[in-house]
């Protein structure tokens, strides 16, 4: 296919025109559909739905320490739901400190402690002029909500096809206290799906960071996220790394069962090194006097152990990789060749990352939404909200049905062209 910058405005003008009449006639349809949110389906939660039987009344209720669920005690998490996690998030049991329904919501909690009490006895962060976060860019936009929030200053940094761009983070990390931290989702990354490579690993626990309280926030969220049986990235595991390299602290990894059993109703946890998880259990016994152990224990007896929870995981995959599938086909059969968008296959999680043209991105959210479809607003995958080449979108494939999705593909086929040729139109004349 001839790549519509090589066109001239005679067939771009009449190509316009035709894709027009396509739009009008689907937006006429009426239509109401969604790819903005990276939510598992009914289909993918009915997996789960074992779980409410596992615990009856008839339930013997004591979790592996001894201690009845159902009241106070066992502040840090029980040890089979440990177990589990840590199984999960390849770590020993002894480094996993079990939360609540959401690792998001320790990520805030770490970064709240840390503005008030400092890491590790150094100087809380609200005492500093300055605090800066790294964020490779396109990023998850919850961790960029939280930074903000706290009005932390956020530095984008480029990802690469192995990660963040380490010559980056390696000089800014070294040269700048200020630099407390960066957000990483090391596996199959939101929006993007690209795993860390090794070096990018090595290279993360080699740090050497001017700030002694700098951590890396390393959010694996989907850790067995896989697409495919045959086809799975590997992820070096980075607490093990950093210990190697004499960084022992330097990392704090989070992770939940959100996208494996139910989100907001999963079990959530903080993987660390044995001094962290000192600091972290100090304020955790202040702020409560335990989680929700029923759940622990349901989560527990429901997978068994991790290979209950791959098993599991398959079952998911079975169902998202026909709507990714059904995404890349589309976009490959109607975009490839025009030179008018670029986007990656991921083996995993939960995103297609989609750039589009510079300059054309709000422009295609906007056009897709006068269709009926709901896009992830563009710019949300940068720090406050600006991508500086306006250019990223986020796609979500799992929510739709793959009718809807298929549907809700050829909206966004139709906008990115037309988008795409009035830009093109704007350099012509
Ligand atoms: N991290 C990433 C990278 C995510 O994409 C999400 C949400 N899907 C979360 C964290 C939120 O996880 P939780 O439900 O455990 O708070």
């Amino acid at each position: 296919m001839l790549a519509y910058k090589d066109r001239s405005k005679e067939e771009l003008l009449e190509l316009k025109s035709q894709l027009e009449q396509e739009f009008q006639k689907v937006k006429a349809q009426g239509l109401q559909l969604d790819m903005s949110r990276g939510k598992p389906s009914a289909a993918q939660l009915d997996l789960a739905m074992g779980m409410m039987d596992v615990l009856t009344s008839e339930s013997d209720l004591k979790c592996e320490e001894g201690v009845d669920c159902r009241n106070y005690g066992v502040l840090d998490g029980i040890r089979e739901a440990k177990q589990l996690l840590a199984d999960m998030t390849e770590v020993p049991k002894d480094n996993i400190v079990i939360f609540g329904n959401s690792s998001l919501n320790i990520m805030y909690d770490t970064i709240a402690r840390s503005m008030t009490h400092g890491v590790m006895g150094s100087t809380p962060w609200a005492k500093l002029d300055k605090v800066k976060f790294l964020c490779p860019v396109p990023g998850y936009d919850r961790h960029f909500a939280i930074t903000e929030h706290f009005g932390i200053e956020m530095i984008n940094v480029p990802m690469t096809m192995d990660g963040p761009d380490m010559d980056i983070v390696e000089k800014l990390v070294s040269e700048d206290d200020a630099i407390k931290g960066i957000w990483c989702v090391p596996k199959y990354s939101n929006p993007q799906g690209i795993t860390y490579s090794d070096e990018t690993v090595h290279r993360f626990a080699k740090l050497k960071p001017a700030a002694k309280d700098f951590r890396i926030y390393w959010d694996n969220a989907y850790g067995i996220h896989h697409l495919y049986e045959d086809k799975q990235d590997y992820l070096i595991e980075i607490l093990m790394e950093c210990k190697k390299e004499g960084n022992p602290d330097m990392v704090y990894k989070f992770c939940s069962t959100s996208k494996v059993s139910f989100p907001g109703s999963g079990v959530a946890a903080i993987a660390a090194s044995d001094a962290n998880l000192v600091a972290i259990r100090k304020q955790m016994q202040i702020q409560t006097i335990g989680h929700d152990k029923l759940n622990q224990l349901r989560h527990a007896r429901f997978y068994k152990d991790i290979h209950g929870m791959v098993e599991h995981m398959k079952l998911h995959a079975d169902i998202l990789r026909p709507k990714f599938e059904t995404v890349l086909t589309i976009l490959e059969r109607e975009l490839e060749g025009l030179e008018i968008g670029s986007w990656l296959r991921p083996r995993g999680g939960y995103f297609i990352s989609f750039d589009a043209m510079d300059g054309c991105a709000k422009a295609i959210v906007a056009k897709a939404s006068e269709a009926g479809l709901v896009m992830t607003p563009a710019g949300a995958t940068f720090p406050y909200g600006k991508d500086p080449k306006d250019s990223n979108i986020r796609i979500a494939p799992s929510y739709p049905t793959p009718e809807e999705l298929a549907k809700a593909c050829e909206i966004f086929v139709l906008s990115v062209k037309l988008v795409s040729i009035d830009k093109i139109l704007e350099s012509k004349s």
